[in-house]
């Protein structure tokens, strides 16, 4: 696996891709770009077929090992790899060892295995076993195992431990990486820890740079799961971007999380070129839709900003963060507009507000299937937006009117 980066100046946005996936070879995946979620090997709440009726072309998907570890022997026995186990072999499948959407557990990890929640409760890993977990899995990129149980609160001496223990894993995983016939090929992520503490982190990023890897993951700044939606980019800028500084321009950099789209674009700002589908997700299974504007013809004029009615304006107040609707809410009972009159999603073209919050309350699965569908749909066309806002050189002009549009 290649990355090319298109577009960029030192430590700010960045346009690139990923080409010459081994098993992939005719595809190209454009950055920045996102790892939509899975959980147990599917998509929750939608089919694949649906999902192919979503995106249309096949994407890059997330599999947490917290999620798929059960299946390890059956995917050893099927001889063939994960991707086609799981029936996503189109798909570009990027392992991660954590849940982004359920977020790291604290206080399980210790100096030789790091600790996963699995349906079937906690398993712990060693690095020489999740390298066996990866020769079976054999995805197309994977991280080291690495301790990332560190956030803001993270005293020094917790942040050497997650910085050290994911050095000596890293030695591990690297050394089995390349005597593998299967892995060789693939792409082995570097992960840099070190909690909010600069110097950790420096330590960390210089012991990771000089390795062969595809690419570096961020880790360690939180502890991911929904509570990530609520930071806000002043809490983690500055140890970014002195984070960013210390790692080669030319390979890839990925952050986890549930980060809401202001703070998304703001890490594109910083060169941040990759992220996890965890918020579509998080924002489905509290019954809301996405309804920010995602679209960048609402922004490249500014009197065309996606101005709510006055209607619309009463709900934002009352009932809606700035970026979704709660369609629990008894407001929607005989509300028969689609979610967003501008998405052209299977949802939004055959359904209405009402319908999907009647589905809600009577706790049909459907309710969170068209949800699902119109969620996805929305984040795949943000990440479009932001791509297309780089290559058309207008950025700046773009994400400030993005922030300025939140506050109306
Ligand atoms: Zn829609």
């Amino acid at each position: 696996m290649k990355f090319v980066l298109c577009s960029a100046s030192k430590c700010s946005r960045r346009l690139g891709k990923i080409i010459d996936i081994q098993r992939l070879p005719d595809l190209a995946f454009e950055t920045p770009l996102f790892f939509l979620h899975s959980k147990g090997g599917a998509i929750p709440h939608i089919t694949h077929e649906v999902l192919q009726m979503i995106s249309g072309k096949p994407i890059s998907i997330q599999v947490p090992v917290a999620s798929t570890l059960h299946s390890e022997d059956a995917v050893r026995d099927f001889k063939k790899g994960l991707a086609e186990f799981i029936g996503l072999a189109e798909n570009l499948i990027y392992c991660t060892v954590q849940d982004s959407a359920a977020g790291v557990a604290s206080g399980f990890n210790d100096k030789s295995k790091v600790s996963v929640f699995t349906r079937k409760g906690r398993r712990e890993l060693d690095a020489e076993r999740y390298m066996n977990v990866m020769e079976a899995f054999c995805p197309d990129m994977y991280q080291v195992l690495h301790d990332g149980d560190t956030d803001a609160n993270s005293g020094k001496k917790r942040v050497t431990k997650a910085v050290d223990r994911t050095s000596r894993f890293t030695e591990v995983c690297l050394q089995r990486h390349k005597s593998s016939e299967v892995l060789q090929n693939k792409a082995i992520l570097g992960v840099i820890e070190g909690g909010h503490n600069i110097s950790a982190r420096e330590t960390s990023a210089k012991e990771m740079r000089d390795h062969p890897f595809a690419g570096f993951v961020i880790d360690g700044l939180c502890k991911q799961g929904p509570e990530t939606e609520n930071i806000q980019t002043s809490d983690i800028k500055e140890i970014i971007e002195k984070t960013l500084a210390f790692l080669p321009t030319d390979k890839f950099r990925i952050i986890h999380g549930c980060w809401n789209p202001e703070v998304i674009l703001d890490l594109v700002d910083m060169g941040i070129d990759m992220f996890d589908g965890s918020y579509p997700f998080i924002v489905t299974e509290r019954g809301a839709a996405l309804t920010f504007c995602n679209q960048i013809d609402s922004y490249t004029d500014c009197h065309s900003l996606n101005t709510p009615s006055k209607e619309t304006e009463e709900e934002n107040i009352s009932e809606c963060s700035i970026y979704e609707i709660d369609l629990n809410n008894k407001m929607y009972f005989d509300d028969l507009q689609p979610v967003s009159k501008t998405c052209s999603c299977l949802t939004c073209k055959e359904h209405t507000r009402a319908y999907i919050h009647h589905l809600l309350s009577a706790k049909e699965l459907l309710g969170t299937v068209l949800l699902m569908i119109h969620n996805i749909h929305h984040y795949m066309e943000f990440f479009q937006t932001i791509r297309r806002a780089i290559k058309d050189d207008i950025w700046e002009d773009f994400h400030k009117k993005f922030k300025q549009n939140l506050k109306k």
